[in-house]
């Protein structure tokens, strides 16, 4: 249990116990002790008393010490069985907290959606005191959206439903080997279905598995060579197992990892040859001999290619591209994460225990970059406490002589295009991000702006999360790209590539496009506790996507190329 989780499972009792109409003092305690703690530098295993913490009293204070030592409290448990659980996806819905579904629960018995969409339809909903007829309309419209699955849904929500799937499949004995196909093992930004191929000596009790399993909600088809099924992953998400005999597997995988795209160039190619393509292998015209391949890369090296990464199946250059050795990105190049926080700012860890997951990775180094102080709500830095942050990355980074720890920041370019600390703190640092977190609806002329004044600042090395998306959530500000990715290489900064599933920015156009351009690309996790640190995996494939080399990319650098290419851009600059 990480900081992040504690104060979230607080926040969790104090919205179950508003629900049940618990008296405000009660629900309060709860969100104080939550806000305390948010607001402590130290993480979860340097806070010995919580109940020293000013804002949380004794009561809280023996809740916290359980879900510490427990991972959860008696009081949670007891309040969910207590409070009906279809009343929780409802606070999602906006204008709706916790007092307000208070309202509904008690005095309309409303206990889930379709309760509730049934008391505005009665028009019940306007009668309630606080409530009024727009307010019911509102509703009656967040309900409606709810229930629509849009076409696609963003990669961030497919890794984690295929993860969770895929537990289930590796405790399947008669499945040989299975693989990801279609556009989540390309990696696409938006998906529409899961896709494996799984091979198999026996079909059938691998079918009965797969239509048995616990997310399976509806079975759509139920054969021998295919089985599909609707899974809930909160929402529908459909899945296609293919079944097939180990030999046809690569071939098989190849065909439905596609792109569409893709494949018509390799039948093309196979075309040339006096062959055939298919799902099952490769088949002569002539004298029909069917040639199948233990693995793609000897499917590959059939056309005289070298292993095509699925995510670079993009159906563009790639053919000509891998008809010689191409020296791709991998995350056996990454030496280091340059973008991270802790419990200084937003992060559930602290900066050690974020230095120790880096070591463990055997990165050779990595920053540590918090928020500054602009981002109150991040609990972001002022010049003071950055000051006092580099003494102690300083102690901490002391203590390795095979690692570097380097002190950094996320520094926030403020709405009026200034930057958020003043230059005789950012001298004292290894590297600064800049970053906008604020005013996404300004023009483009005032975003570029802002972008400047970070590019022509000598203290920023890099550019973090260049275009503010959140992928299928929001577009993100209005930044002319092209015009950023020729400033940054020609002031010497870098962009980067955020690594969190959910930003992917740049995106794997612009990527390449940056690389052509020779701006130097960083991959950076920006993760808040050291499980994310895993993203980079993710950036990865991304830069995969894009046909980065590693040294497009700064984090396969030597600690002292990189220290070079940071002191570069001040010494020119200062
Ligand atoms: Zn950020
Ligand atoms: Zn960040």
């Amino acid at each position: 249990m990480n900081k992040k989780e504690l104060i979230k499972h607080l926040e969790t009792i104090a919205v179950y116990l508003e629900i049940k109409g618990e008296n405000s003092f009660k629900v309060s305690a709860y969100r104080k002790a939550a806000q305390a703690l948010e607001q402590d530098e130290r993480s979860l295993a340097q806070i010995e008393a919580p109940s020293k913490l000013s804002g949380i009293g004794k009561g809280t204070a023996a809740i916290i010490e359980e879900i510490r030592t427990t991972g959860t409290s008696d009081l949670l448990e007891t309040l969910k069985a207590e409070v009906p659980s279809g009343l929780i996806p409802l606070l999602q819905l906006p204008g709706l907290g916790g007092k307000k579904i208070a309202k509904l629960y008690k005095e309309l018995e409303i206990t889930d959606a379709a309760t509730l969409q049934k008391a505005c339809e009665e028009k019940k909903i306007q009668k309630l005191a606080g409530f009024g007829a727009k307010t019911e309309e509102n509703i009656a419209k967040a309900l409606e959206e709810m229930n629509k699955r849009p076409e696609r849904l963003p990669i961030s929500f497919m890794l984690e439903a295929a993860r969770q799937l895929e537990q289930e499949l590796n405790n399947i004995h008669e499945v040989k080997r299975y693989e990801r196909a279609g556009s989540l093992r390309r990696m696409e930004e938006m998906i529409k279905d899961l896709d494996y191929i799984i091979a198999v000596d026996d079909p059938e009790p691998v079918r009965k598995a797969l239509t048995e399993s616990r997310f399976a909600q509806k079975i759509i088809a139920d054969g021998l060579s295919k089985v599909s099924i609707e899974c809930d992953f909160g929402m529908p998400v459909q899945v296609d197992f293919r079944l097939v005999d180990d030999q046809s597997f690569a071939t098989t995988l190849h065909h439905f990892t596609g792109s569409k795209e893709h494949n018509v160039q390799i039948r093309q190619l196979a075309k040339k040859l006096g062959q055939k393509v298919s799902e099952y292998g490769i088949e002569d015209t002539e004298t029909g001999e069917l040639y199948t391949f233990s693995t793609e890369s000897e499917f590959f090296s059939h056309f005289g290619l070298h292993y095509i990464p699925p995510e670079a199946r993009i159906g563009k250059d790639e053919l000509r591209l891998f008809e010689k050795p191409y020296e791709l990105l991998s995350l056996s190049h990454i030496r280091g994460d340059l973008h991270m926080h802790t419990t200084w700012s937003d992060g559930a860890e602290s900066i050690e225990e974020m230095a120790e997951a880096g070591r463990e990775k055997g990165y050779e180094w990595m920053a540590i970059t918090d928020h500054s102080k602009f981002l109150q709500v991040a609990h972001g830095l002022n010049e003071e406490r950055v000051l006092r942050q580099i003494e102690e990355i300083k102690r901490i980074n002391n203590k390795y002589d095979d690692f570097h720890l380097l002190a950094g920041i996320e520094m926030d370019i403020r709405p009026d295009g200034t930057l958020d600390l003043d230059e005789y703190v950012l001298k004292e640092l290894d590297v600064v991000i800049a970053s906008i977190h604020s005013s996404f609806n300004q023009s483009e002329t005032e975003i570029m702006n802002r972008l400047e004044a970070a590019l022509n600042s000598p203290y920023v090395n890099i550019i973090a999360h260049p275009t503010g998306r959140l992928i299928g959530r929001r577009e993100g500000y209005k930044v002319n790209v092209d015009s950023l990715i020729r400033r940054a290489g020609e002031t010497g900064t870098a962009l980067e590539l955020n690594a969190n599933p959910n930003r992917l920015d740049l995106s794997a156009e612009w990527l390449r496009k940056a690389s052509e351009h020779q701006t130097n690309i960083t991959i950076n996790t920006d993760a808040h506790h050291t499980g994310t640190m895993n993203h980079m995996e993710i950036g990865v494939s991304i830069g995969k996507k894009a046909l980065l080399t590693p040294e497009q990319v700064i984090n396969t650098w030597t600690y002292s190329d990189l220290i070079a290419f940071f002191t570069h851009k001040r010494q020119e600059l200062t």
